[in-house]
């Protein structure tokens, strides 16, 4: 398979043709962007870290029974993909107050909720990704009710399959967010799972080992990223 034209460059990532038009290669870059790309740098390896933890969360998740735009790692910063229409909503799931939820209500973060709560993001980096709830998603257009029954039914799965997973391995998943494609008049998981879109805290110390350390300058940015992928790997 081979890469034959970016149709698009993102953030943290270039999309490609290949030559099967249902196909296409989405390659991880070492670019790192934050507050709506005010804050840019760079995360030597990331791309790397990112393209091989988002294979094996993908290759977990299918066998959960949630269907993914995933179809094969082919090298270090290149994933095959299925071509979707990607829903213009970023979905998140969060188990414990951080980030926008405690900025938005007024919370510590830490506290751990009671049960999940899901948020939809109108994904347009213009308007700074506004929160917004099913009557303005149905206002908009952006996705019909079953597709939202969908969506909503496979990011609860997600996240149970996901806390789980990483509750073996020491780290609570404190929150994540996630993209949906339209493949065939099938909603799927699309774009990637990594520490760039989960907060992930070491259980007991809440080591942040996330983006969060490049958001909030923490340190030890590239050495964190390597162990979440040892982690998730061992
Ligand atoms: P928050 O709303 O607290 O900023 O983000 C909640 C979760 O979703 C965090 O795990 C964060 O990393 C992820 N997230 C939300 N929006 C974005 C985004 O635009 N890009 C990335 N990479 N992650 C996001």
């Amino acid at each position: 398979m081979k890469k034959i034209k970016q149709i698009y460059e993102g953030k943290a990532k270039k999309l490609f043709t290949t030559e099967n038009e249902d196909i296409y290669i989405q390659e991880f870059k070492d670019d790192a962007t934050a507050f709506d790309a005010t804050k840019r740098g760079t995360i030597h390896g990331k791309g790397v870290v990112n393209n091989k933890i988002s294979t094996k969360l993908f290759q977990l998740l299918e066998k959960e029974g949630v269907p993914t735009h995933f179809i094969e790692m082919l090298n270090d910063r290149d994933m095959a993909v299925k071509r979707v229409e990607i829903v213009p909503l970023e979905v998140t799931m969060r188990n414990i107050v951080a980030g926008g939820m405690a900025k938005l209500l007024g919370l510590e973060e830490g506290i751990i909720l009671d049960e999940p709560v899901y948020e939809y993001h109108y994904k347009e980096d213009s308007l700074h990704d506004p929160l917004i709830n099913n009557s303005h998603i149905k206002a908009l257009k952006l996705a019909t009710d079953e597709e939202l029954n969908t969506i909503k039914e496979l990011s609860y799965k997600v996240n149970d399959a996901l806390k789980e997973f990483f509750s073996q391995k020491n780290l609570d998943l404190v929150d994540f967010k996630l993209e949906f494609g339209r493949c065939k008049g099938k909603i799927i998981l699309a774009d990637e799972i990594s520490p760039d879109t989960c907060r992930l805290w070491e259980k007991g110390s809440k080591r942040k080992m996330d983006k969060d350390r490049f958001r909030r300058d923490l340190g030890n940015i590239e050495e964190t990223y390597q162990e979440v992928l040892k982690i998730v790997l061992d």
